[in-house]
């Protein structure tokens, strides 16, 4: 484990953006997001960023080939995409948790080159939580908020940053930081996780409880009355989808610029009334089949999937940005019988 002073944070910011792009999170009035380091910016404090880090592997809209039309013949133009090498840094253990979930679903076969091309140029840094708000509930999902995966995991103290590399990538970044860094042991960590997880314990919602659900629990589920309360005040805004990490829908269409089409995906949500249309018509014709989806997927359809593992992280975002405060918690106590 290495060890640098906090008064040399920008020093260590310097040093890494010399070699690669590096995103910190900022704040802003729109709340902490990601943005480029520039020399000029400080880190925020904030617990999380308002958008995941999901952006930097599955950005929100991506062009995937153009196609050139002259008279009657067509040419296929792939897009030259050039992945840098780029490092986020401070990314919580919710949202490093969200790219094993993504990778699921993306570097599946058929493996979705876009995506896997992002996460082979990119290094996580995650950082440890030391205040958990009251939206939190990654131990639900059996994440550890004071113990975050990654390549780098970090934990900051009031006036020291501490680095520990667990992968091949992070020891590679972390030895070249040695000038500015030095050996430490993990004292100072370890009462930090210990401190951290008695604070975790009094969240509102450390018992919630996830298992009532999970695979192949669709016909327990599926049909239940409740669905019908839950789903009724739903306004189908899909801010819920799109502050998630693991949502991970998308659209593909076609633009045309007069001369040429651009054909590109951007996020979508099943919670929109168009999502899932077909030449035949849409297979979830009110909103509380696209509400019971949303909640299925992350609860049931994806461990069915996934050995189990559930689709959602726990990172509060639905909680707090809802307008009117649904959630997937709420469908949990609903339907899981938690209190
Ligand atoms: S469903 Fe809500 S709490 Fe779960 S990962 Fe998505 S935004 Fe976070
Ligand atoms: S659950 Fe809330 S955030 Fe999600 S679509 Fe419905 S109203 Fe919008």
């Amino acid at each position: 484990m290495r060890k640098i002073s906090l008064d040399k944070i920008n020093q260590l910011f310097a040093e890494i953006s010399s070699k690669s792009s590096l995103y910190i999170p900022v704040d802003t009035a729109a709340g902490a997001k990601f943005e480029k380091y520039d020399g000029t910016k400080t880190m925020s404090d904030a617990l999380n960023t308002v958008r995941s880090a999901k952006d930097f592997f599955f950005p929100q809209t991506e062009n995937m080939v153009d196609f050139k039309v002259e008279g009657k013949n067509i040419e296929i133009v792939e897009p030259v995409n050039e992945y840098e090498d780029f490092v986020v840094f401070g990314v919580r253990a919710c949202d490093v948790k969200s790219f094993e979930i993504l990778d699921r679903v993306f570097l599946a076969d058929p493996v979705d080159n876009f995506y896997k091309n992002r996460r082979e140029h990119g290094i996580i840094v995650s950082m440890a939580c030391t205040k958990p708000a009251e939206t939190c509930f990654c131990g639900t999902f059996g994440i550890d908020a004071a113990s975050p995966a990654g390549d780098i995991v970090c934990h900051k103290t009031d006036d020291t940053l501490y680095l520990d590399a667990k992968t091949e990538k992070g020891a590679q970044l972390l030895d070249s930081l040695n000038a500015l860094t030095e050996e430490t042991d993990s004292s100072a960590v370890d009462a930090q996780k210990a401190k951290t997880a008695e604070i975790m314990k009094k969240l509102p919602l450390a018992g919630l409880d996830a298992s009532a659900f999970g695979a192949d629990k669709t016909m327990e589920f599926f049909n239940a009355p409740e669905w019908k309360e839950l789903s009724e005040a739903c306004l189908g805004c899909g801010t819920c989808t799109f502050v998630c990490p693991t949502c991970q829908c998308y659209d593909i269409k076609d633009f045309s610029t007069g001369h040429e089409v651009k054909r590109f995906r951007c996020w979508d949500s099943c919670m929109y009334s168009d999502f899932t249309r077909m030449a035949h018509g849409n297979i979830r014709n009110s909103q509380l089949e696209r509400f019971r989806q949303r909640f299925m997927h992350k609860l049931v359809y994806y461990p069915t999937n996934n050995e189990g593992i559930f689709g959602c992280v726990g990172c509060g975002r639905c909680l707090a940005k809802c307008p009117i405060n649904m959630n997937i918690v709420k469908v949990m106590k609903k339907l899981g019988g938690n209190k």
